[in-house]
């Protein structure tokens, strides 16, 4: 299997019709006691594309507005009159949308946040009711949503094996260790403490030599992935110990594994731990995950014994 260079793509269709739903009711809300915002929240939408217009705002001669991004693709030409663009900004319309106010567009999913129009664009970015793009490490999967609809789609649709329990044990065995790999990686997602987390194991190239990887992701925000930590030991009598806290699945497993926030054992090493014959590899990584009493006091222990 490979690993796909892509990582998992932020998409917000799975939300739209909530979301849809959710402006439509708040627009029905606003207009009773400002029935302008309707109006102008209208004229914000760039006409070709149908994104929330935001500066720099352009329009035709004969006042067509449209977004910076459509403006680049439309070869000089208004979309809607087919005259000439030029080069007029639409600054009234601008200004008129500095005085808007707008629910954030995660709110059915649980923010209560109302941003001015141009610092809203901001928060959604950040926003922790924001949907998680699905971890599923192996192909490009545009899927996001909420943690229990991600493990639902992670089990039916990506077949990932779901554990319960507090502790791993990984067997990782290849016949022709010499063979350059490009990319090997599974997933096995782990239940304990009514969270989940994502065991993640690769062997990837780093630079010429290809290397070992085995690190947890936990299914939630980094802030509350901290109350977690584990502990990753790949042995055969020898023994290399990784301890740290899970990264939360905001950070791409792409982002964790280049960072190197977790076991990594180099080829040599995972040869040696594996008898030292050089004629198949095997590597046992085994590890635990544990809830901090105190987060903060962690200390982290990377330990090499043989
Ligand atoms: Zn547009
Ligand atoms: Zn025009
Ligand atoms: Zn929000
Ligand atoms: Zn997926």
């Amino acid at each position: 299997m490979e690993v796909s260079s892509k990582e998992c793509v932020s998409s917000d269709e799975y939300y739209e019709e909530d979301i849809n739903h959710l402006n439509n009711n708040q627009n029905h809300q606003l207009s009773s006691s400002k029935p302008h915002d309707n109006v102008v929240h209208e004229l914000l939408e760039c006409p070709v594309c149908t994104n929330s217009m935001y500066p720099p705002l352009h329009q035709c001669t004969y006042g067509h507005t449209l977004c910076s991004a459509c403006k680049a693709r439309m070869h000089n030409r208004c979309p809607t009159c087919r005259e000439e663009l030029g080069d007029i900004r639409c600054l009234a319309l601008e200004k008129v949308a500095e005085s808007l106010e707008l629910p954030c567009k995660y709110s059915s999913l649980g923010c209560p946040e109302i941003f001015p129009y141009y610092s809203k664009l901001m928060h959604e970015s950040q926003c922790n009711f924001r949907p998680y793009n699905c971890p599923y490490a192996g192909t490009e999967c545009s899927v996001v949503g909420d943690i229990p609809f991600l493990l639902t789609q992670l089990r039916d649709d990506h077949k990932v094996d779901m554990q319960n329990g507090c502790t791993f044990n990984h067997r990782y065995v290849k016949s022709n260790p010499c063979e350059v790999e490009n990319a090997t990686w599974m997933l096995i997602v782990f239940c304990c403490f009514g969270q989940y987390f994502c065991y993640h194991f690769e062997a990837f190239q780093l630079g010429m030599a290809p290397v070992y990887m085995a690190f947890l992701r936990f299914m939630g925000d980094e802030i509350e992935a901290r109350n977690y930590s584990y502990r990753d030991i790949g042995g055969n009598g020898r023994k290399l110990t990784w301890e740290g806290s899970p990264r939360g699945i905001r950070d791409s497993h792409r982002m964790v594994r280049d960072s190197h926030d977790g076991l990594i054992i180099q080829r040599n090493i995972a040869l040696f731990f594996s008898g030292g014959e050089r004629k198949e590899l095997k590597l046992q990584v085994t590890g635990r995950i544990w809830k901090e009493q105190n987060p903060d006091a962690r200390v982290c222990i990377p330990n090499l014994s043989s």
